[in-house]
């Protein structure tokens, strides 16, 4: 339990690796609000199954890139768990398109989802943060935000833009004694990667020299370390978790 008493908030938090993080943090004793585009039937189910594993996580529905909606989920945080420790932004999409066929509309959304949620939340949470002196900061970027990927260059845009954002903000807030870390995961099992045929996985596992794709947890392990006090030396730094794929 090297969490206990930590308030955690985590968008995107019904499916995935955002799932897997809510309730590996939930395990290590934070209590956890999670946010959600639309999946208002999961994120109860989430709440009920939680609390019967006498976790305290809470859903709350609110588009990670509107700042009036980060708004109402940090007060939500504040209001529920009486406090924020540890901000995880989770939250992303996918708009893939050859450069060529892309829509300036797929460019905007996949930046406003994945990047300026980042912007969104991370200045919003840096005020209770900087009351108590204390803050564990971790963005979900990605290995492509890192190396690239063709029919990707709005996602890849966004994921190298978080790993700097990352930095900056790790510079800024250090001297209160706030960490900011970005953790970028290699090709993990969800909705996301669902959609890839056979083919295409087979060519991804030649990449990845541990020879198979990863899980939720694999990121949610790393996420629950970069939180606690183990890492408190630890900032501005990108984590692949990523089977050896980026080494
Ligand atoms: P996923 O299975 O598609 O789940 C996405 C989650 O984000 C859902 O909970 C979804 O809520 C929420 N979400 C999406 N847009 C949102 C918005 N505008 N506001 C609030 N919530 C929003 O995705 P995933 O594969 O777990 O990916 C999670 C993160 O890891 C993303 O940032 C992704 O880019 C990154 N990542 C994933 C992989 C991978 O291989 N899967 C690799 C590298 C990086 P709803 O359920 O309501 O839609």
């Amino acid at each position: 339990m090297i969490l206990n008493g930590k308030r955690a908030l985590v968008t995107g938090g019904t499916r995935g690796i955002g799932k897997s993080i809510v309730f590996e943090l939930a395990a290590n004793g934070a209590t956890v609000v999670f946010t959600y585009f639309s999946s208002d039937e999961i994120a109860r189910k989430l709440e009920e199954e939680s609390a019967a594993m006498g976790y305290k996580i809470f859903g709350f529905k609110a588009d990670a890139a509107s700042f009036e909606e980060a708004e109402k989920t940090i007060n939500f945080t504040l209001e529920k768990l009486g406090g924020l420790d540890i901000l995880v932004n989770n939250a992303g999409i996918t708009k893939d398109n050859l450069l060529l066929r892309m829509s300036p509309q797929d460019f905007d959304s996949v930046i406003s989802a994945n990047l300026k949620s980042v912007f969104n939340y991370t200045k919003l949470a840096l005020k209770p943060m900087m009351g108590q002196r204390y803050g564990r900061m971790i963005n979900i970027s990605s290995v492509v935000g890192i190396i690239g990927n063709a029919g990707q260059s709005n996602y890849v845009a966004s994921k190298a833009g978080v790993i700097g954002f990352t930095k900056s903000t790790a510079k800024e807030v250090a001297s209160r004694n706030i960490t900011c870390n970005a953790v970028a995961p290699g090709f993990i099992v969800t909705d996301m990667t669902g959609a890839l045929n056979d083919k295409q996985k087979e060519a991804i596992l030649t990449m990845v020299p541990l020879k198979r794709m990863g899980e939720g947890d694999d990121v949610a392990k790393t996420v629950v370390f970069l939180a606690s006090d183990a890492a408190s030396y630890i900032t501005g730094q990108v984590i692949a978790v990523d089977g050896g794929m980026t080494m």
